[in-house]
């Protein structure tokens, strides 16, 4: 523990058993991420030589015309929308976020204007596009979206994520053949998926990455796609994208990552996954209070999840209070917890360190014995939770 950086500077050595989070670090970032980045840091490079060598890899991974990286999913879709209302008219890119042209509307569909940290519409927003929001939370029909189509509609953005309502929407095919029927170019918000070909095969026109999700990339974003829009939004980086700027280690160390996800021994760390969730199941087993349950990944990505189902009544505490107790102490346990009030969280084993899952197995044990053994059960109100939420934040830097 002693040689742990977090530890020397003061920081606690968190355990990540919640998935990619960017307020936790994002991922692991691959060893040949990590060499590319030591390699190049030292060197002067021409960035838009570099911008055409990260192209043609893209392009190789994600079957698009061309390519980029930015500073993160969430810059990209700023770019891509960008791109798609100034096209390359280099004093429209300069004038952003005020438009020159009335061709700014972006279609959403509602149940997609989600938070995956920041508000998905603020990101259009931020390139001058107007959000017009499409269907209702939980319903959108061909005839909302055709109808929605006019002459200022710059593009549509659709959003592949477990956070986007998961029924009752326009599934990406259909968004796509509505959208093209009447010209309007399509960029899909793919930040946490792991199919890099999916969503350009089904015809969209650019499709967005998070570089530190499960490709352990440093943190970046990936945009890739027709060669039009892709070079549209690369040229915001005279623009808009100057703050969403990634330097030569960023690209490069993305590239790496990429080529390292191509060689990656996928069936292994699958396997390895799986043997940490058996693991956790077999602690949770026969605990009064407690169902573990294996579960696919929504977004059907190649990752199951380990949920585990409180009943306070027989465990003696909460989802929420297990999760904050597990979140204390020498070795905090961060579990996924976004749909506690609905008194389960979820372990994902994608960001383990070898050696973790049993000490996640014994912190689990551990709290959930000190729980029965108390008389009482550990129930907080969950609104405490939620009015609580900010409070760190708000009192930032102290
Ligand atoms: C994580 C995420 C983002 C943001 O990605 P960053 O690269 O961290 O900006 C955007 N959309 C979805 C669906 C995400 O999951």
């Amino acid at each position: 523990m002693s040689d742990d950086i977090r530890t020397k500077i003061g920081l606690r050595p968190v355990i990540n058993v919640s998935g990619t989070m960017t307020s936790l670090g994002a991922s692991i970032v691959v060893p040949q991420a990590v060499r590319a980045m030591e390699a190049i840091l030292p060197q002067f490079v021409e960035i838009n030589d570099l911008q055409r060598k990260a192209s043609s890899v893209i392009a190789r991974l994600t079957g698009g015309e061309a390519g980029f990286v930015t500073a993160s999913c969430s810059a990209g879709i700023s770019l891509a929308v960008a791109g798609a209302i100034t096209g390359d008219n280099l004093l429209a890119i300069e004038k952003l976020p005020d438009v020159t042209s009335e061709k700014n509307e972006v279609l959403v569909q509602m149940g997609h204007v989600v938070s995956y940290g920041a508000p998905v519409d603020q990101a259009i927003r931020l390139a001058g596009g107007k959000v017009v929001l499409v269907g209702q939370a939980t319903s959108t029909h061909r005839f909302h979206m055709e109808n929605a189509i006019t002459d200022k509609t710059a593009a549509a953005v659709y959003v592949v994520s477990h956070h986007v309502v998961d029924y009752g929407l326009l599934h990406l095919t259909e968004f796509i053949e509505i959208a093209h029927a009447k010209g309007v170019p399509v960029i899909v918000d793919a930040a946490s998926e792991y199919d890099l070909k999916l969503f350009l095969a089904q015809g969209a026109d650019i499709a967005l990455y998070s570089g530190h999700k499960f490709l352990g990339g440093p943190t970046s974003g990936i945009v890739a796609g027709k060669k039009e829009l892709v070079r549209s939004a690369f040229l915001q980086n005279m623009g808009i994208g100057r703050g969403m700027k990634v330097g030569k280690e960023s690209i490069y160390g993305v590239m790496a990552a990429l080529e390292a996800w191509e060689t990656r021994d996928h069936a292994g760390i699958r396997e390895r996954e799986t043997g940490y969730l058996n693991l956790w199941k077999d602690e949770l087993s026969d605990r009064p209070g407690v169902t573990a349950l294996i579960e696919p990944d929504p977004t059907n990505n190649p990752l199951d999840r380990l949920r585990v189902v409180i009943s306070a009544a027989e465990a003696h505490i909460t989802a929420w209070d297990l999760a904050a107790a597990l979140s204390r102490g020498d070795q905090p346990v961060i579990v996924r917890d976004h749909e506690v009030e609905h008194h389960h969280f979820y372990l994902d084993p994608c960001n383990l360190h070898p050696g973790q899952e049993t000490i996640v197995a014994a912190r689990l044990a551990e709290e959930l014995d000190k729980a029965r053994a108390s008389n009482e059960i550990i129930a907080t109100p969950f609104e405490n939770r939620s009015k609580h939420r900010f409070d760190g934040m708000l009192r930032w830097p102290d």
